[in-house]
């Protein structure tokens, strides 16, 4: 039997004390049946204890409810690295707020929210919702995010601990991390919202790791959990499993995990009222977690009571100003600003321009109220411009969806739609109808159904080539005008969800080509998936690419249109078939001929400004040759308005990236996401992670870590002052300028360089941020800027010692723009661990 240390059972005992009484209360099956979820998002109730039912809603884009609401809208952020690029804890708390009053709107108490991983490889499918590759620039934005939504009463959820970088095997792969990069780099912002911001809940993640000689996974490492999340950081909340992810039940219940999610069902339950029936898990243990379940919800409500009011700010108008904050400006033309009343015709360009890719693909999709497009954006701001919109071409691997209200009929009455009929297992048809309004999902189908058959006929009706596929997960026989051409014995079940993406599953088709209209049948027999927790579906889109311009006809119209607008808008990017939960990309170009796209506007429009609408970073081997480039993120609903705001000035683009974006492929260390034969997933850079891993290689990035340049420009005096503070933080202040046309944000960045040799056994970074600080600043205005950098930042995990410890010595503070622009340096010297009064001294100009 898996036992547990004494220290994080002492630190169980703890959060059990306050509601030991209403415990002791409850009788083991209760009590067991609370730590099982009653649904996808809900916790049981418990009447006889007046404790309701505690809801949860994902995050971190906004908060999508429980579906429990038909046809439920939300409000629909940036993406959370877009929050991060802003560097603005301000923003951040009031993203936080935000989130708290959404979820009060659905009635729900916990937002699956923050993530707080790191962007430890450009590829992961996940980028998107981290906020940076750097711990420090995520506990920040994360503790904002945190603080302000638990101030309202809403739980936030911490996920997921930990080492959950990658999707490829997720559920499977041991992340293998050394000691000392794990406690600095990927555990460091989970144990600042434990410590510092007293998060309510984490989640366990996916996938397993490997610490202090224990493998396991998440959902049950007894180190990484009971010792040291709730013993050595004394976490009194909640660790529940990601979805599905708990493969056990005495050693996760042993192992610290208190909620298995979702449910019913699951590995706990009964086979749990077993387990400690047998003695195999002490009811002690059961205790404690019911204790933390109960104090989560006396935390969010769920006793009752009166919460507090949820504020009514003007949230458009805040994700507005957010989205076009938040845009960063990766070059600059002499004035990009442009004036609408000199503007008669605009181009917009690009697939994205077409359609916005507002936010990343996955559990943490919302369905928002409204999109504001690029072009409804741009034509509320140059309300005089005619606004030629031209795609340049198609970025979709995958043939486009059928038009099923133009193209499909039913084969029976020759009436739109398509026929669905459910079978039971011995192929008998359960029940039929006629489908018009088919989203490639049939969910919860009968319950004795074990396939389902459409069928539809396809009207071609243009002459030319015809692309028919069927994307369909799971076992299946597609024939499309009698030809089988796909048939699959693969049964999948939960697996779909836990190690691919259904949002873009591959297609099976074929090309016909026609002198005259005709009608082609497709027919799909399909297997229904059984995704336990995630219920069960049939997924299958039928996809139809009619004859029309190729991609060579659209480029040329689109450097047509470009040579003859007033202002040219390009908008490049990935979509969803690129960017997603569930899988990770393949590599960091631009889908599609969008770079051959760019260089062929910018031949006839050298003017042209480019935005890239993109989470993670992409290449832009086209960067230099453009005199204005913009990252605008997946930028929430108001997409349109925000850029829109950045080209006329209303809005300054002020993001710095929180991460680095590299310039060719081959100078990215971590592109390989795929664990070994054991399963291991290795990360050999160690602490050397993002911008760590550029400043150890010198390798030149397309933009460095922190990067952007705003609307106007900065100068620092070159010396710059340290102050060690009583509580061993320390303080940089330095002189900026803003010597440029307008008033402006600088995001004055310090980075810290260790004394040199570090002590034996220890690695660190060649440079790292320590702190930061943002400010406006008016026009031929100075500012005196002081950053504070926290004590921990100077300190190292000893792996030897496994503890923090201070190594004493010169440190050299670098204060700049980004990791690569320092303006001012100075010299703190610090004693080690133990030793008193730190001396300062400034550093020879
Ligand atoms: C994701 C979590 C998410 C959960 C519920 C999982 O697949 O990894 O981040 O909160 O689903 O949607």
């Amino acid at each position: 039997m898996t036992t547990m240390s004494s220290e994080s059972q002492a630190a169980n005992n703890a959060a059990s004390e306050s509601l030991a009484p209403l415990v002791a209360a409850l009788s083991l099956e209760e009590k067991v049946r609370l730590l099982t979820g009653q649904t996808i998002w809900r916790m049981y109730a418990l009447p006889s204890i007046g404790l309701r039912s505690v809801a949860m809603s994902d995050g971190p884009v906004g908060v999508r409810g429980t579906g429990e609401i038909a046809g439920a809208t939300s409000l629909l952020m940036p993406s959370p690295s877009g929050l991060a690029a802003t560097w603005n804890l301000a923003h951040a708390r009031r993203a936080g707020t935000m989130f708290a009053t959404e979820a009060r709107r659905f009635d729900v108490d916990v937002v699956l929210a923050p993530q707080i991983n790191i962007q430890r490889t450009p590829i992961s499918g996940r980028h998107f919702e981290c906020y940076s590759e750097d711990p420090y620039l995520t506990t920040q934005i994360g503790a904002a995010v945190v603080g302000a939504m638990q101030d309202a009463g809403v739980a936030a959820c911490a996920k997921h601990y930990v080492a959950n970088d990658s999707e490829n095997y997720r559920t499977e792969y041991l992340s293998n991390v050394s000691e000392q990069a794990l406690r600095e780099v990927y555990m460091a912002p989970f144990e600042h919202l434990v410590k510092e911001v007293g998060v309510w809940t984490v989640m366990a993640a996916y996938n397993g790791a490997v610490a202090r000689g224990e493998s396991a996974p998440m959902t049950e490492h007894d180190y990484l959990v009971n010792d040291v999340l709730k013993g050595e950081w004394g976490f009194d909340g909640v660790v529940m499993s990601d979805w599905m992810a708990t493969k056990s039940t005495v050693e996760s219940a042993i192992g610290g995990l208190d909620l298995v999610m979702p449910g019913p069902g699951g590995p706990w339950e009964e086979k749990l009222l077993q387990a400690v029936r047998n003695g195999d898990v002490p009811e002690s243990v059961i205790d404690d977690k019911v204790a933390r379940l109960l104090l989560l919800a006396q935390r969010t409500g769920g006793f009752g009571g009166a919460l507090p009011a949820p504020s009514q700010p003007d949230d458009a108008q805040f994700l507005r100003t957010l989205a076009a904050e938040a845009t960063v400006v990766l070059r600059r033309g002499d004035d990009f600003i442009v004036d609408p009343s000199q503007v008669k015709s605009i181009a917009l360009i690009g697939a994205n321009a077409v359609n916005a890719y507002v936010l990343g693909g996955g559990s943490s999709t919302v369905h928002p109220h409204y999109v504001v497009g690029y072009e409804a954006g741009l034509q509320t701001a140059f309300p005089d411009a005619d606004i030629t919109l031209l795609r340049g071409g198609s970025t979709l691997i995958h043939t486009p969806k059928a038009d099923l209200t133009r193209d499909l009929t039913e084969p029976a009455t020759g009436n739109p739609g398509l026929s669905v009929t459910e079978l039971d297992a011995a192929g008998a048809p359960i029940t039929s109808h006629v489908d018009t309004a088919w989203n490639g999902w049939l969910r919860e189908p009968a319950l004795e159904c074990t396939e389902v058959v459409l069928e539809a006929d396809l009207q071609l009706r243009e002459a030319g080539e015809h692309r028919i596929d069927v994307g369909v997960v799971g076992a299946h026989r597609i024939v499309i005008d009698g030809t089988e051409v796909s048939t699959s014995e693969e049964v999948v079940g939960s697996n779909v969800i836990l190690n691919s993406s259904t949002d873009s599953p591959p297609g099976f088709g074929l090309t016909v080509s026609t002198d005259e209209p005709r009608k082609i049948r497709i027919r799909v027999e399909i297997k229904t998936v059984d995704a336990a927790g995630f219920g069960r579906f049939v997924r299958a889109d039928f996809r139809h690419g009619r004859p029309g311009p190729t991609i060579e006809d659209e480029i040329r119209e689109a450097v047509d249109a470009a040579r003859e607008a007033d202002l040219v808008l390009l908008v490049v990017g990935t979509n969803s078939e690129v960017e997603s939960e569930g899988f990770d990309r393949l590599s960091l170009s631009l889908p599609g001929r969008q770079d051959e796209l760019v260089r062929r506007v910018l031949e006839v429009a050298p003017d042209a400004i480019v935005t890239v609408n993109a989470g993670a970073p992409v290449l832009l081997p086209w960067l230099n040759d453009a005199k204005t480039v913009l990252w605008s993120w997946f930028p929430g609903q108001e997409c349109g308005h925000a850029i829109a705001d950045v080209i006329t000035g209303n809005t300054e683009p002020a993001g710095r990236l929180p991460w680095t974006l590299p310039a060719a492929e081959s100078d990215v260390n971590n592109m390989g996401t795929t664990p070994d034969a054991d399963m291991m997933l290795n990360y050999p850079e160690g602490v050397h992670v993002g911008y760590r891993e550029w400043e150890r290689t010198q390798r030149t990035p397309a933009a460095p870590f922190g990067h952007g340049l705003g609307w106007t420009d900065f100068t620092y005096t070159p010396h710059a002052s340290a102050s060690v503070n009583a509580d061993g933080t320390v303080s940089v202040s330095v002189l900026i300028t803003n010597t440029g046309v307008r008033a402006g944000a600088e995001v004055v960045q310090a980075y810290v360089e260790a004394p040199s040799p570090s002590p034996a056994g220890i690695e660190r970074p060649v440079r790292w941020l320590g702190g930061f600080a943002r400010v406006s600043v008016d026009v031929g205005r100075s500012a005196t800027v002081t950053v504070h950098l926290p004590r921990r930042t100077f300190e190292v995990w000893d792996t030897a010692a496994h503890a923090w410890t201070l190594p004493g010595g010169d440190y050299v503070i670098a204060v700049g723009r980004s990791v690569r622009d320092h303006c001012a340096r100075t010299i703190i010297t610090l004693p080690s661990s133990g030793s008193t009064a730190p001396a300062v001294r400034p550093m020879p100009a």
